[in-house]
């Protein structure tokens, strides 16, 4: 039996920094998915096949291999057997994600893979569709939030901690691109579960929410 939490929201909304504490913190395995439409975006690069080109992506999806770790305490992802983990934040993967993540054979396709890994185990996974479809009966769904002025600063933020050069426009129009496709996916689009506790994260410190989600947890696991 595994207790999965999952936490759906749009970029920025600060799934990624709070999946990262909670896991942690409570010592459940964090899944990030979007790490792993990244990857496969990153190897749509590497191997230089045009957004055009559907059949060669999925292709991809026989060759590669994506591996969650923890090295040094820290959660980092491999795509084969190279770690990725900062690559995969740059600005050329995080323009092309989303289309690649609307293709339905590539959706398909990890979904397993996150299902897979989270076989009996406990695990906190974020993304835009985990409540929703990867895991409709998952014990705990949260929908992080927060206004899209708040959401672009904190991805500028974090940018210029990672060395990664992105001005505040061009963020604003990259992020405002993925809520718009995110959205309007034929499958896993990214909405709120009915049953999600919903977090507006706007005026709150990450330590607030990553508390207030402890306390769900905490709350539910003694039952
Ligand atoms: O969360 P992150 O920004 O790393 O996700 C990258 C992209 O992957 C998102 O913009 C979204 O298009 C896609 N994604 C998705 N379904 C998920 C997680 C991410 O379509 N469960």
């Amino acid at each position: 039996m595994s207790f999965i939490v999952a936490i759906d929201g749009p970029a920025g909304s600060g799934k990624g920094t709070i999946t990262e504490i909670i896991s942690k913190k409570l010592g459940l395995v964090n899944i990030g998915s979007g790490a792993a439409y990244r990857c496969v975006a990153l190897e749509t690069i590497n191997k230089r096949i045009d957004l055009k080109e559907t059949e060669k992506i999925i292709k991809i999806l026989d060759e590669i291999n994506i591996e969650y770790k923890i090295e040094n305490k820290q959660n980092v992802i491999y795509l084969n057997g190279k770690n990725v983990t900062q690559r995969i934040r740059e600005k050329d993967v995080a323009t092309i994600v989303s289309p690649i993540s609307s293709i339905k054979e590539v959706r398909f396709r990890l979904n397993d893979l996150f299902r897979d890994c989270a076989k009996n185990k406990d695990v906190i996974m974020e993304g835009r569709d985990i409540g929703t479809y990867v895991f409709p009966n998952a014990d705990i769904k949260i929908y992080l939030d927060a206004t899209i002025e708040e959401r672009v600063k904190r991805r500028y933020k974090q940018n210029q901690e990672n060395g990664i050069e992105m001005d505040y426009e061009e963020i604003l129009k990259n992020i405002k691109k993925r809520d718009e496709n995110d959205k309007n996916k034929e499958i896993g689009a990214l909405k709120q579960a009915e049953d999600a506790i919903y977090i507006d994260s706007s005026n709150m410190s990450i330590e607030e929410v990553a508390n207030k989600v402890i306390d769900i947890i905490k709350q539910k696991r003694k039952i």
